[in-house]
């Protein structure tokens, strides 16, 4: 249950056992597990019940026990089969064992039909597109490379892949098991260039829907919650493809782990609005306006960011970006 997946919005998803399936292009690409998958199968099916429930009791009777069969998947009351089928190629089921192994796990490649890659838009273009570049090489593979643990210092591995996402730029995903100490990261780290410009992105949150939106929060990207008075430093989390959900807990645990990440000393006062912080996340956060808005906005890098990312040393004038929008 808490192997990683990344299910790309063009894959299918199918419980045989349960009959159930998720088909291509309902759900925006996620990177979650297989938990996380029935979990919010759970959620969107109880959505609704309410309603059900005083329109038409009897599909709303089957639908709570196709609830229950999901809930007992978790508890794993019987061995199941979870198959994810990605026309893409880009879908990713963990193997926890890597780099031996995974005797539960089959990958099948096929050659897509070409019904799947005119869904994916590859019509008539599949010849011609097969680019050389070795990032297209590595695209289908998974990379593994040797590690340190870096809670308990073993020695762990890596594994590497890229992937498209949709809607979001090339990403790069690295997953550090630790055989010793079960000490499990997940990181995403941006695959393209850096963009001439910076990018600030302001989200309202007015609905506590707004927690389930995608978020793709690079290294070098730093988080502001000004009702909280709370920010967090540039590269404090790391990359993180997640919801808004998935990134307050993070930062919870976080905080909850280590206090001086948010500043370098531990004043009572400090703590006392770290308590503070850490109740009104529990509370989901949530703020009284009537229109959710999303505003982005492009700025011009001060010298101290740029010294940040180290880019003062270097030449960006006439500078070529890789990841080339619309590939
Ligand atoms: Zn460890």
């Amino acid at each position: 249950m808490n192997r990683e997946v990344v299910k790309t919005d063009c894959a299918t998803a199918r419980i045989p056992e349960l009959d159930f399936e998720i088909p291509a292009f309902t759900q925006k690409g996620v990177l979650t597990t297989i938990e996380g998958i029935i979990d919010r199968a759970i959620a969107g099916l109880e959505q609704d019940q309410p309603v059900r429930r005083a329109t038409d009791k009897e599909v709303a009777n089957k639908i709570e026990e196709f609830i229950d069969k999901l809930k007992q998947l978790k508890e794993v009351h019987f061995p199941f089969t979870f198959i994810l089928d990605d026309p893409s190629g880009n879908s990713f089921v963990e193997n926890p064992r890597a780099p031996q192994k995974d005797d539960a796990l089959v990958v099948t490649r096929y050659r897509r039909t070409a019904e799947q890659a005119a869904m994916l838009g590859l019509e008539g273009e599949e010849l011609d597109e097969k680019p050389a570049d070795s990032a297209e090489d590595l695209r289908n593979e998974v990379l593994q490379f040797n590690t340190n643990c870096p809670e308990c210092n073993a020695p762990a591995s890596t594994n590497m892949k890229l992937v498209q996402i949709p809607h979001f730029k090339e990403v790069i995903i690295m997953a550090t098991n630790c055989d010793s100490c079960g000490h499990r990261t997940n990181e995403v780290k941006s695959g393209g260039a850096i963009e001439p410009q910076g990018t600030r992105i302001t989200l309202r949150i007015t609905d506590p829907s707004d927690t389930t939106r995608d978020i793709l929060k690079s290294e070098t990207c730093s988080v502001e919650i000004p009702e909280l008075e709370f920010e967090l430093g540039m590269g404090a989390l790391g990359g993180k493809f997640t919801t808004l959900e998935g990134l307050l807990k993070d930062i919870r645990e976080l905080v909850e782990r280590n206090p001086f990440t948010l500043g370098d000393s531990s004043v009572p006062s400090k703590m006392k609005k770290l308590q503070e912080f850490l109740g009104k996340l529990q509370e989901n956060v949530y703020a009284p306006e009537d229109d959710p808005e999303l505003r982005v906005e492009r700025y011009q890098r001060t010298f101290e960011q740029n010294e940040e990312l180290g880019l003062n040393d270097m030449r960006t004038e006439g500078y070529e970006p890789e990841g080339a929008p619309g590939r």
